[in-house]
């Protein structure tokens, strides 16, 4: 059996190392570098609780269980590729810096507690005594011991390494111009002039999935790009100002085992446009200051910008299609980091075993189109 898997993000690399793992013989095609899409750009937060906002319960089940996919999928991707991968447990601490945050929050905490999540009422000194360089004014806030993080940027790496090791070809610089399908049975794929035959393609572009020629206008992902600027500020690695993950009311901060605080992000709906904005860098700049007083004086190191993956309505979009052969790993919009080991599980089985996951079934494309019929193998 032979896959083909177009993009090297975190998605498409993890499911090409799980399928590569089965024995199965898979390429990846990457038009740029592997891991620099979404994946580099992002903060590599693994929230399945703390992020989850109402009307997203539908998902909540599928972050939970890919969270605790995570400490087994991070141990794999350690011993494999024998890098680190910056998996830190700390938690995460959600902080109100004035009354009117408080009483949010506090509506906050009521909502996870409704659904079943377990987060922890801070007092301002508690906050203080294991973070001491917030801001000394904060008046409560909210801890999430389960909510961890990873260095998504050596992820990435260590995922690349695996992948080859376990006997995966990964093409970098190959972007797919067409997928070929014939009397709706995918044939291959062409990259860079030259046809390559697969009995399945998996389509985990990111944010540019549906740009893809060649698959028919029912089956294109309803995806789109959701702009994220983020940048990091340079921390002493072995005397870090910060360790937890903070979430502040207008700003996140992820400190990561080198030394940067990642502050972000950004949620901006402007298509590709990659360009940093004066007023995103004052806003995550101010919004990191009010949190953390002292960091005036911490040189920044980097400013991005990426591209989330956002489908219709905020959820992956995952499995097969009405094209036999097609798979979907698409549309992770801001969860796709914390969702990659459940991805890429899922979709193995489907490929491996020919029967769809059920903590799947409610996130194919079928979902975007009611008139379809069952999808039939
Ligand atoms: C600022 C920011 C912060 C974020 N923070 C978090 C977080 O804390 N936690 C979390 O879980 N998620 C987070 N996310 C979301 C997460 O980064 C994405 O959901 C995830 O990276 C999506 O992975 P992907 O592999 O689908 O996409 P990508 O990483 O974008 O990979 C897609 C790849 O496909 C390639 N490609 C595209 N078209 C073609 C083609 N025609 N041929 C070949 N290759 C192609 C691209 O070059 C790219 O490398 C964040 C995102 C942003 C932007």
């Amino acid at each position: 059996m032979k896959v083909g898997i177009i993009g090297a993000g975190i998605i498409g690399l993890s499911i090409g190392w799980y399928l590569s793992k089965e024995g199965i013989d898979v390429t990846i095609f990457e038009k740029n570098e592997a891991g620099k899409g979404a994946t580099w750009a992002s903060a590599g937060m693994l929230a399945a609780r703390s992020e989850i906002e109402p009307g997203e319960e539908y998902l909540l089940q599928l972050l939970i269980d890919s969270k605790n996919l995570w400490p087994s999928f991070a141990e794999e991707l350690i011993q494999e590729s024998k890098i680190d991968i910056g998996y830190r447990k700390e938690g995460t601490i959600l902080i109100a810096l004035d009354y009117d945050d408080a009483s949010k929050l506090k509506s906050h905490y009521n909502y996870l507690k409704k659904i079943g999540i377990d987060v922890e009422i801070l007092s301002s000194e508690k906050i203080l005594e294991i973070e001491p360089f917030l801001n000394p004014n904060l008046i409560m806030g909210l801890y999430s011991k389960e909510d961890h993080q990873v260095d998504n940027r050596l992820v990435a790496l260590a995922l690349k390494e695996a992948f080859i090791k376990s006997g995966g070809i990964l093409k970098e610089r190959a972007e797919v111009k067409k997928v070929v399908i014939t009397n709706d049975e995918i044939e291959g794929i062409i990259a860079k002039d030259e046809f390559y035959k697969f009995d399945f393609v998996v389509l985990s572009a990111g944010a540019w999935s549906p740009l893809i020629e060649g698959i028919p206008k029912h089956v294109i992902p309803p995806v789109r790009p959701v702009k994220g600027q983020a940048l990091s500020i340079q921390m002493d690695p072995s005397n870090p100002i910060i360790k937890h993950v903070i979430w502040g009311p207008e700003a996140y901060l992820v400190p990561k085992n080198d030394g940067r605080l990642v502050v972000g992000a950004t949620v901006e709906e402007v298509g590709f446009d990659n360009n940093i904005t004066v007023s995103a860098v004052y806003s995550l700049l101010k919004a990191c200051w009010e949190m953390v007083p002292s960091i005036s004086e911490f040189p920044i190191k980097e400013i991005w910008s990426g591209f989330r993956p956002g489908s219709r309505d905020d959820a992956p979009i995952l499995g097969p299609t009405r094209i036999k052969g097609l798979i979907m790993a698409t549309g992770h919009h801001r969860n796709g980091i914390l969702l990659a080991p459940i991805t890429a599980k899922g979709i193995t089985e489907f490929i491996v075993k020919g029967v769809l996951p059920s903590y799947i079934k409610r996130f194919t494309l079928d979902r975007f189109n009611t008139s379809w019929n069952e999808y039939k193998s």
